[in-house]
């Protein structure tokens, strides 16, 4: 196994020199666009990590996953999508076409208006607070925080996210405080992970909702098994359709580099790489899974060997 990830990073460090790091959010420009790690952590609690796996950045848009399974929790699975649909928008993630011009919902939860919606559910009830700890119990790291000068950086440059709530809130969408559900999505933005954090909340997903070692239900199975669907569809945004291709594990990446893969049953893998693809994806993190796809036979419809 450990080979295989040496490989896997090896391949994956070829594609850097074509991508960059996201420069929207002053701070994420500072990251190292070398940096590369993979942690695969198994049902069986055994963790095989290579490459920057320790280095912590920050989730961005992976905690959309975490946002959503907390919401469905705690409002259904009605009250989510009342005002919400769960379609790939083929376009890019923080796009406000469409939602403006032909659709009265966001297309789903893992784009912005998506994610600034749910953040507005959970708002008048549960506090930054209550999703930080369960960031930390989902990931198994209890050493989550919030990076501060990151979330500071994009509060000071989120026009676009703050025309999205508004424009939201103008359809009747986002029914809670326009500004309190920003400041909660992008808090949840801010939360720092490493590689291995992410290969942790993979694997709990993996195994539907439940502590790996104690069972323990951390988090309400059909909520997981709902995230986990619409993480293959449109986990990668406009790359969706081509990443289920080419590498058929559900997967949700974030503009900080993180991709987070769960392999059903089976495990859950972590990438950090924040040189992005132009779709805003971690490009060598995109090659390290199409690669541990092949070699694992992780594909979910691979033929049987
Ligand atoms: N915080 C980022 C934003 O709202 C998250 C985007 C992402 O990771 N794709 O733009």
């Amino acid at each position: 196994m450990q080979k295989i990830l040496e490989n896997a990073l090896e391949i994956g460090r070829k594609y850097i020199p074509e991508g960059e790091c996201a420069s929207y959010i002053p701070e994420l420009a500072k990251a190292d666009k070398n940096h590369l790690g993979v942690c695969i952590r198994t049902r069986g609690m055994e963790t095989f990590s290579a490459g920057d796996t320790k280095e912590r950045f920050t989730i961005q848009s992976i905690s959309k996953v975490i946002t959503l399974m907390v919401a469905l929790q705690h409002c259904g699975f009605n009250k989510v999508f009342e005002k919400m649909n769960m379609e790939p928008s083929g376009d890019a993630f923080n796009s406000l076409v469409k939602l403006d011009l032909t659709s009265d919902k966001p297309f789903n939860p893992m784009i912005n208006a998506g994610a600034i919606t749910t953040a507005g559910y959970l708002v008048p009830d549960v506090s930054f607070e209550d999703m930080l700890n369960y960031a930390r119990c989902l990931c198994l790291d209890k050493d989550i925080v919030m990076d501060e000068k990151v979330f500071r950086s994009e509060m000071d440059h989120c026009a676009r996210n703050r025309a999205i709530s508004y424009l939201l809130q103008s359809k009747g969408i986002l029914e809670s405080d326009v500004e309190k559900s920003l400041e909660l999505y992008t808090r949840m933005c801010s939360l720092s992970v490493t590689a291995e954090s992410l290969a942790g909340l993979g694997l709990v997903l993996s195994n539907g909702g439940r502590h790996p070692e104690t069972g323990e239900r951390l988090i309400d199975k059909y909520a997981v098994q709902v995230a986990k669907t619409i993480m293959l569809t449109c986990g990668m945004y406009d790359g969706s359709g081509e990443f289920a291709v080419r590498v058929g594990i559900p997967s949700k990446s974030g503009v900080g580099g993180g991709i987070l893969a769960v392999v059903e049953k089976r495990m859950g893998i972590g990438i950090y790489g924040p040189a992005l693809n132009e779709k805003g994806n971690s490009i060598g993190g995109s090659h390290v899974l199409e690669y541990l796809s092949k070699e694992l036979n992780l594909h979910m419809f691979a033929a049987e060997q």
